[in-house]
């Protein structure tokens, strides 16, 4: 059976390197804290080409930690995209402040830069809530429109988090994903780009303090000591044993990249007269997290996704329901206007399968699949 992200043929192909490094954590029984994790954060950070790498226990941790250090909490407002995974959003709420949504654009999937413009206005001169930050997420792989973002951050003096828990790999002009905000995170989840055995995530920063303040809180908000605590933090740190594995799967990630964009050049080559393929604007990379196209409405996409099931094809739907509709935000009252793009997407995008090691065959029968359901 056709797997959507096949991580068992990755570890097929890396086991000799997995297991020894694995191997290694297990003989030393360093399990926290121990030398992979520095050696690993020293390598992302020469990768991204940003001068601190701390990493944590998740992408969801990460994104926290970051709007901890900035001392964002109740009474501010942190803009986000309105169609991305949950954790972006739930990350604001959990320190206390208020997710304001933003619609994204129909292209890229990535937050709208007019619209986000039009939303810090609306809050500031409604004055109720602070603008403080905008998280702006590398959907699906893509970098969002950082330029015009920053535009937007400076004018009002926000702080800018790059959510690229998807993005690892990806690239503007040359210039590496998780290096384009104030702060930028990345989740090392298993299905990631780059992903470990488990969880695991790391924040990206130039800014020497706040990457002193991120080590201080992933333990307990350590100072100098281990029991001296300065300030309330958490238990995130990476594991080690997961440390180990990033390692590995770092050694091998330029070439899987390589061959991710060969999957995705394929497809586009082939489905772009016959279905919405995704957009790759001038001068962008993606870490291609995932391959998702555009239908013409709920139901034909449903039916898509159905024919390609009866074929032993999966595709998932990301996402379908804009965080505006979750019932965990429902306390915003935000109306069902607030992002019409957001719902028209959820309701009209599907993920194929797509990672380094799909094979031509597979690829060939996706494909022909997506031609039978548009001819017939
Ligand atoms: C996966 C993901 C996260 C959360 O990362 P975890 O490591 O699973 O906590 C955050 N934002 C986006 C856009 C994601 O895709």
């Amino acid at each position: 059976m056709m797997q959507f992200r096949d991580l068992q043929r990755q570890y097929e192909v890396l086991k000799p390197s997995l297991d020894v490094a694995l191997q290694n954590v297990m003989s030393r029984a360093a399990f926290v804290m121990g030398p992979e994790v520095a050696a690993l954060e020293s390598r992302l950070a020469n990768r991204v080409n940003v001068a601190h790498c701390v990493t944590c226990a998740s992408g969801t941790d990460a994104l926290r930690i970051a709007l901890m250090i900035w001392e964002i909490g109740e009474g501010d407002a942190v803009f986000v995209p309105d169609f991305t995974f949950f954790a972006t959003a739930e990350a604001v709420l959990s320190v206390g402040a208020t997710p304001i949504l933003v619609d994204v654009e129909q292209e890229t999937f990535n937050i709208n830069a007019d619209d986000l413009r039009e939303k810090v206005k609306n809050v500031q001169s409604q004055g109720r809530l602070n603008p403080r930050a905008v998280i702006a997420v590398d959907l699906f792989g893509l970098p969002a429109d950082y330029y015009r973002i920053r535009e937007v951050t400076s004018d009002y003096g926000l702080f800018l988090l790059e959510d690229g828990a998807q993005g690892f790999g990806g690239a503007i002009d040359g210039k590496p994903s998780c290096s384009f905000g104030d702060i930028s995170i990345t989740s090392f989840f298993p299905a990631k780009p780059l992903g470990c055995y488990g969880d695991g995530g790391a924040l990206f920063t130039d800014n020497e303090v706040w990457a002193d303040l991120a080590r201080s809180i992933i333990q307990h908000g350590k100072g100098t000591n281990k029991y001296e605590h300065l300030r309330v933090g958490l238990n995130s740190r990476l594991d080690t044993i997961q440390a180990a594995v990033l390692g590995v799967k770092l050694d091998a990630f330029d070439e899987e990249l390589h061959t991710s964009n060969l999957v995705a050049a394929t497809y586009s080559k082939q489905l772009s007269s016959y279905i919405a393929i995704p957009v790759l604007p001038h001068g962008y990379a993606s870490s291609w997290a995932q391959y998702t196209v555009k239908l013409n409405n709920q139901l034909q996409r449903d039916n898509l996704k159905e024919h390609l099931q009866s074929a032993g094809i999966p595709s998932m739907v990301y996402y379908p329901c804009p965080l505006h509709q979750q019932p965990a935000l429902a306390s915003l009252e935000m109306d069902e206007c607030c992002c019409p793009v957001a719902t028209m997407l959820s309701q009209t995008v599907l993920s194929l399968p797509i990672h380094p090691y799909l094979r031509p065959d597979e690829i060939e029968q996706i494909i022909s699949a997506i031609h039978g359901f548009v001819k017939c």
